[in-house]
């Protein structure tokens, strides 16, 4: 049986030219980065080397990334790092962002922004929102449940009005923009400067890189505090002896990701018109939550039972997801789609097929005749 993964928000598979780059460091090339003699310091130069190239990818200075184990730690370094200066202050998120924002966000005085239909914020509403003890506000860049992109430019656009403003004000609070960019780079330009932001989080685990493997970009001038103390690595933000493989696969997954985004973005984009069509041929009352094209095609279909549909699939070598993959526990409903004005029921009834490197359009029809088999439609 052909097995037709649809699940790449959740997971990637690793590239095997990110594997062939890590393989080193993980048998003859095992030394500690920080010890002294010559063997080491190539592990450390190899360290150095995969910080200035992911630099270079994002078009930044070196001294700016920190790696991290995944988006989930970047998220935490970059909201607690922040808050834990200004702990009275208040953070804005989006009623969408992923939980690794959510939680630690909920740990201060947290508001947050509401979504449109399409998943993206208001900017009268952020406008509005944006008050004097605003110290930090995170808008995730593509939502990893239905793939829709924020508007990170006009949200930088209104942080830099508000800084403006405050300085003649004489409101000495700093105000940061953070971007959780972990579903972005396959697809999206990921340059800090142009999307006029000061922290960005990225995650391997979702660019066919290593899982545990990322990075905080963190704008030089933003001060933040560590997560973890210990023996100062990566500038004495994220301490504990470096993960080199993970953070020369990264470097090589962010790459060649960086390499193929406008290819693959434009042959995402026909894929997921391919399936909006032939779902709306084939399943009438199928409705598409997804509203911008991309690799997340998020769909509903009344009366159905996801989790039974999604087993069905599966039983044909279909791998999909239902709600959020990312959330250890799906029981509850997804706080996204509920944001999207979605009832508990109607959640209930969707489905996520997420695309990737290795899709086809025959993969895209297949998956709907069998749909089409499973609902008898
Ligand atoms: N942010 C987004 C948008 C994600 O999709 C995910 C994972 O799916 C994460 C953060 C967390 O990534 P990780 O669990 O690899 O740390």
């Amino acid at each position: 049986m052909k097995h037709i993964y649809l699940d790449h928000a959740a997971a990637t598979p690793l590239d095997s030219r990110v594997f062939d780059a890590m393989l080193p460091y993980l048998t003859d090339q095992f030394y500690n980065p920080s010890a002294t003699y010559l063997a080491a310091r190539s592990v450390r130069h190899a360290v150095d080397d995969a910080r200035a190239r992911v630099a270079a990818v994002l078009a930044v200075r070196p001294r700016e990334v920190v790696f991290t184990a995944g988006a989930t730690e970047a998220n935490n370094l970059a909201i607690h790092g922040v808050m834990a200066k200004f702990p009275e202050a208040t953070i804005l998120v989006t009623a969408i962002e992923h939980d690794s924002v959510l939680v630690p966000a909920q740990q201060y005085d947290c508001k947050t922004i509401p979504v449109k239909e399409d998943g993206r914020v208001s900017l009268d509403t952020v406008r509005g929102m944006l008050a004097d003890d605003v110290v930090m506000v995170s808008a995730m860049y593509v939502n990893n449940e239905t793939g829709s992109v924020q508007d990170i430019v006009g949200i930088s656009k209104l942080i830099k009005k508000e800084r403006a403003r405050r300085k003649e004000h004489g409101n000495p609070l700093p105000l940061y923009l953070h971007t959780d960019a972990a579903q972005a780079p396959n697809y999206h330009s990921v340059h800090p400067h142009k999307l006029g932001v000061d922290m960005m989080s990225l995650n391997g685990g979702k660019i066919y890189g290593p899982k545990q493997s990322g990075a905080l970009y963190i704008t030089t001038g933003v001060e933040i505090e560590p997560l973890m103390y210990g023996g100062g690595q990566e500038f004495g933000l994220r301490s504990g002896t470096e993960n080199v493989a993970n953070i020369i696969g990264f470097s090589a997954a962010l790459e060649q990701a960086a390499g193929q985004q406008l290819a693959e973005y434009i042959r995402m984009t026909q894929l997921w018109s391919l399936f909006m069509t032939e779902l709306k041929q084939n399943i009438p009352k199928a409705s598409i939550t997804s509203k911008t094209p991309g690799n997340i095609m998020h769909i509903t279909i009344p009366g159905i039972d996801n989790e039974r549909v999604m087993m069905e699939l599966d039983e044909r070598g279909i791998q999909c997801a239902v709600g959020s993959a990312c959330s250890a526990s799906n029981d509850e409903p997804s706080h996204v789609l509920r944001a999207l004005g979605m009832t508990e029921a109607e959640a209930q009834t969707s489905l996520r097929f997420s695309m990737g490197r290795t899709t086809t359009k025959d993969d895209v029809l297949t998956t709907i005749q069998a749909l089409r088999e499973i609902l008898h439609v």
